[in-house]
């Protein structure tokens, strides 16, 4: 006789890792945060009835840091911005995730140029690399349930803490963009 006859019908069995990822993957709140053009196709997916993210519990933006553990850096960082995008970042209610949305955020895009970061990895450890410009509503859409997925299958303890520190070193450790030939003066 095994063990299956002696449970009652629909009895479930899982790991307290995989309990912890699925809580944490459906109740994400997303801070309000916009900084240029990718930013309103972010708010599209938040208002607009088609896209509708409150299907994943995430329709609710909020407004203080403290609140949200997802951000999405929507547009171009500016070097002034920096210092207030890693302040909220570490504002924020751990543990955090974070989505870079769109050639700017993700590498500075066209503006390759002093005034703007060249990619918000140098400023805070980025979970998905979104590329367009700007990536539509369904992209974002896209990286949302890859993000999802990514949290569900992830390890508790300091394993998350540990990520964290492991991307920070290698962006810290990066050659900074202006010094890559190809990007900087060539010669
Ligand atoms: S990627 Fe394109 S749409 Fe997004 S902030 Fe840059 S220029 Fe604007």
């Amino acid at each position: 006789m095994g063990l299956e006859e002696k449970l009652p019908s629909g009895f479930l069995l899982t790991t307290v890792e995989k309990l912890a990822g699925y809580m944490r993957k459906n109740s994400l709140w997303p801070a309000t945060f916009g900084l240029a053009c990718c930013a309103i196709e972010m708010m599209a997916i938040g208002s607009a009835g088609k896209y509708d993210i409150s299907r994943f519990g995430m329709e609710v933006f909020r407004a203080s840091p403290r609140q949200a553990d997802l951000m999405i850096v929507a547009g171009r960082v500016s070097n002034k911005m920096a210092p207030v995008v890693r302040q909220i970042y570490d504002q924020m209610a751990a543990p955090k995730w974070v989505i870079s949305m769109g050639a700017c955020a993700s590498s500075g895009g066209m503006f390759n140029n002093y005034a703007i970061v060249q990619g918000v990895d140098h400023i805070i450890p980025v979970d998905i690399y979104l590329p367009g410009c700007p990536p539509r509503p369904e992209m974002l859409m896209d990286a949302i349930l890859k993000l999802h997925e990514q949290i569900g299958n992830e390890k508790l303890g300091v394993n998350r803490a540990t990520f964290v520190k492991e991307v920070e070193a290698s962006a810290i450790a990066a050659t900074p963009i202006h010094q890559i030939p190809v990007f900087g003066k060539q010669g």
